[in-house]
């Protein structure tokens, strides 16, 4: 469970910039790492008060977390200190020197770290979902989704540094983004060891003049229309990949994907099997009887289906290559149109007179079956 920031730097909701700053700044001298060598409290401590700074002394995510809590700062840019060691903190905080030193305004070194060295993150992928018509899905669709993402700031095109300003060298590593620590090992000599540059986070630049608008992270939050084709042949439940139209990463980063899942709608003509579509032919048992043309309302044109005398219920007429086209392939499945016999119901007398006349002149063979039911059933569905 989180504590509240304010709780964390002990400071009233009221609080200034100026008794923010000063709180973090009494909390950081009883963690110092030289006034409390390896205490583990005391730099969970640090962190904790860490991030509370670095939420409370921006106005935005401030507020956003003044009104919403926790919750407010979600696709905020809140650092994570978690990764960071205490000794690399402090300095990212107070500068390489001394604990006295300056307290340095850590927004554009902190956050908004950009340029050559180490590899930035990628974007953030982004879900969308996207209601299509089975013949939308069938065809292929454009669709116009709404994305809220980071996006590129505008401002100062992704730099972070206010217009007419750079990035400046990380006066820390001199740009090379790499930090080279010598320890002494006593009377055995020297021991080195290279790491990423915690100020810069490698990339060998910081912002010293941030830009109003992003304030230095080179990203603002934007709602924007996407336009999407959809592929032919995408079926319920699979999802299609947009790359690189997700949210946009730091500088240097590539953007994340947007990631469109695609619901269909349940058609009242047609049931989907793979690339297969079925229709359910409905004939009377007179037209069943005696042979009709029928006509089947095909997602691209209607079809015309004979049905010769003495069709059987459940028989199966198959129009290849009018079914769903394969994903990403070549071909499309087939059209099965499945013959369904409607016995009449409500007889009238006069009708159900007839109806017997006509059963005392049926004989064996008007009734001879040809193909089992079973087979016909199996015949729609591919094996
Ligand atoms: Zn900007
Ligand atoms: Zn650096």
């Amino acid at each position: 469970m989180k504590r509240d920031y304010y709780d964390v730097l002990g400071v009233g909701r009221d609080a200034d910039q100026g008794a923010i700053k000063k709180a973090f700044r009494r909390v950081a001298r009883e963690c110092h790492p030289d006034v409390n060598p390896g205490d583990p409290d005391c730099e969970a401590q640090f962190k904790e008060a860490a991030e509370a700074y670095e939420v409370l002394r921006s106005p935005e995510t401030r507020s956003a977390y003044d009104h919403y809590g926790f919750d407010g700062l979600r696709g905020q840019q809140v650092p994570d200190f978690g990764q960071f060691g205490f000794n690399d903190l402090f300095n990212v905080f107070f500068g390489n020197g001394t604990f006295d030193s300056v307290l340095r305004d850590a927004g554009g070194g902190m956050w908004g770290a950009s340029g050559g060295g180490a590899p930035a993150p990628r974007g953030e992928d982004i879900d969308v979902p996207v209601t299509l018509t089975l013949s939308e899905a069938v065809f292929g669709a454009k669709k116009s989704i709404e994305v809220t993402s980071d996006v590129t700031c505008a401002t100062c095109s992704g730099s972070g540094a206010r217009p007419g300003t750079g990035r400046d060298t990380c006066p820390q590593c001199h740009g090379s983004g790499r930090m080279r620590e010598v320890s002494s090992l006593g009377g055995f000599g020297q021991f080195i060891r290279t790491s990423t540059c915690n100020l810069c986070r490698g990339q060998g630049t910081i912002v010293n003049d941030p830009c109003e608008t992003c304030r230095g992270t080179g990203r603002v939050r934007e709602t924007r229309t996407v336009d999407v084709e959809l592929l032919a042949g995408i079926a319920h439940g699979q999802t299609q990949i947009v790359r690189g139209a997700g949210g946009a990463a730091a500088q240097g980063g590539r953007p994340g994907d947007l990631r469109v899942a695609v619901a269909v709608e349940p058609d009242e003509h047609f049931v989907r099997d793979g690339d297969d579509l079925i229709y359910r032919l409905d004939v009377t048992m007179v037209e069943a009887a005696l042979g009709t043309t029928a006509y089947v309302p095909a997602l691209d044109g209607d079809i015309e289906v004979t049905l010769k005398p003495g069709t059987q219920p459940g028989e199966v007429k198959v129009h290849r290559n009018r079914g769903v086209p394969v994903l990403q392939g070549y071909g499309r499945g087939d059209l099965k149109v499945v013959v369904n016999v409607q016995v009449p119901r409500h007889l009238s007398s006069e009708q159900r007179e007839v109806l017997e006349q006509f059963a005392a002149l049926t004989s064996e063979t008007n009734y001879e079956p040809d193909q089992s039911f079973l087979d016909k059933v199996r015949a729609v569905f591919r094996q």
